[in-house]
């Protein structure tokens, strides 16, 4: 063996990982990972992309690279090449992995039968009804998102076994349908799967054709002979008791036949209004997994990856500038810098501060300022309760008033530009100091009662519906 002739180490290394990690998780994560080469400094392994590169490093370097420096009796480096190929089969990951005792590695005899050369496939056409940019390569990975990330790419690599059904909920531009396309788009391109992918419009609107057009069969017959079934914003399917009912059932015969299902909601399951109960135990069924608002971190690691994906480079202050003033979600956030981009592409000029504050600053006031305004708050949390706006204003402080008044403020405060002065005018003539009271009273609750928040953000949501109406 060649003093950097690591590969056995390397094996040896994958067989100690799969034997401390979930078989699930070592197959997620490890099976796309192919040893290419060493020198005597360390070994290079080849990913499928940048995304798996950095998950490895993340999550497994230290626990790699100390098993293999163990094994090596020296310190060794594990480097990583990005290596396209997709499917690559690793001796280490078949059912029965190669004997490597005594870590002598079992090259191929001369008289072995000649291997057959791999055909080289072309790319797959793209799905038609996916975007073929919502792939998980695209897709930042933070703290607010990970565990939905890795049930996603867990259900792609096994499609139909685990983590089915699956659900998806948060608020918009939040990366839900690139996600769930994610899944779709991976599952495509490593497999013959059949994939539907509708939004819930679109599955409305082709159940109302073909029932009008008397072929219901026809409508049957494409979604429950499926192998995977991804429902964009199942909210819309609200009130719509005939379609409710022939998903349920479309439902339950891809369970039945444990085909993948994966649905988008723009809100907790418990929170669907006018949908039959027999649909909503369905949907209980599913794992159920949120996406957050991405912090200052993500959103500056999501710019940076955005910017480079269109091949602009754009200077740290100004992702800065973006990151600290969009915080809504990452639609608005993209936006915000492809109008910028845009706009010097358009005008042939550099990328520079002064540029950015000026064309950003109405998208900067927007968010927050969004059509919000102190009485429809006050009403959105009154009803919410179950009292009256003038509740909300009044003098009375019994418990079950005082705190939707705090939470009133404390979401006023959040989402509009309105200064205390001003909401303590609006919340019954107040002065400044009892509003700064009551938005510190909910911070302090909010450490230590977490039903708080998810109450927070259901209101905020009414909110903006209710704004958006009037
Ligand atoms: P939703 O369906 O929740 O309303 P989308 O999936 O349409 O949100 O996402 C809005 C935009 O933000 C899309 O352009 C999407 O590619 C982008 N996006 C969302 N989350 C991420 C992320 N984690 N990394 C990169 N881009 C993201
Ligand atoms: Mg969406």
């Amino acid at each position: 063996m060649a003093e950097w002739d690591l590969e056995v180490f390397w094996q040896e290394t994958m067989k100690q990982v799969r034997s401390e990690l979930r078989e699930q998780e070592f197959g997620v994560w490890f099976a796309n990972l192919k040893y290419l080469s060493a020198d005597e400094n360390g070994i290079i392994i080849g990913v499928p992309s940048a995304f798996f590169r950095d998950q490895i490093r993340n999550r497994y370097q230290n626990m790699i690279v100390s098993k293999l420096s163990g094994l090596a009796g020296r310190n060794l480096t594990l480097n990583f090449e990005i290596s396209p190929e997709k499917n690559i089969k690793q001796p280490v990951l078949r059912d029965d992995p190669p004997a490597v005792s005594g870590f002598s590695a079992e090259k191929p005899s001369q008289t072995a039968p000649p291997q057959p050369v791999p055909v080289v496939k072309p790319p797959k056409e793209r799905h038609p009804n996916m975007r073929d940019d919502y792939t998980f390569e695209k897709y930042v990975i933070g703290e607010n998102n990970d565990f939905a990330v890795n049930a996603a790419i867990a259900i792609s690599r096994n499609p139909g076994t685990v983590y089915n059904p699956f659900l998806v909920y948060g608020g918009v531009g939040l990366g839900k349908t690139h996600l769930m396309q994610a899944i779709g788009n991976y599952i495509h391109e490593n497999s013959e799967n059949k994939i539907i992918c509708v939004t819930s419009e679109n599955f409305l609107n082709e159940y109302v054709e073909l029932v009008q057009a008397n072929k219901m069969k026809q409508f049957t017959n494409k979604f429950r002979y499926t192998d995977v079934l991804l429902i964009d914003d199942i909210q819309f399917l609200q009130d719509k008791p005939g379609c409710q009912d022939e998903l349920t059932h479309t439902f339950n015969a891809l369970l039945d036949a444990k085909k993948q299902l994966v649905f988008t909601c723009d809100r907790p399951v418990s929170e669907l209004k006018k949908f039959s109960e027999r649909l909503i135990s369905r949907f209980e069924l599913c794992l159920k997994v949120d996406l957050q608002p991405p912090r200052y971190e993500v959103r500056c690691a999501i710019l940076k990856s955005t910017a480079k994906n269109q091949g602009v480079s754009i200077p740290n202050e100004i992702i800065d500038l973006i990151a600290k003033n969009v915080s809504s979600n990452v639609r608005d956030l993209i936006g915000a810098l492809n109008t910028l981009i845009a706009f010097t592409r358009l005008m042939g000029v550099p990328i520079t501060m002064e540029i950015a504050q000026q064309r950003l600053k109405d998208v900067f006031v927007a968010p927050r300022q969004a059509n919000m305004s102190i009485e429809n708050i006050q009403r959105v949390v009154a009803d919410y309760f179950s009292l009256s706006p003038n509740d909300l204003k009044g003098k009375k402080k019994t418990k079950n008033i005082v705190f939707p008044r705090q939470l009133a403020m404390y979401i006023a405060r959040e989402i509009t530009d309105f200064s205390t002065t001003e909401l303590g005018q609006s919340f019954g003539g107040r002065d400044h100091a009892t509003v700064l009271y009551s938005i510190e009273k909910i911070k302090g609750q909010l450490l230590t009662d977490p039903t708080i928040d998810s109450t927070i953000e259901s209101l905020k949501r009414l909110i903006k519906e209710f704004s958006a109406k009037i």
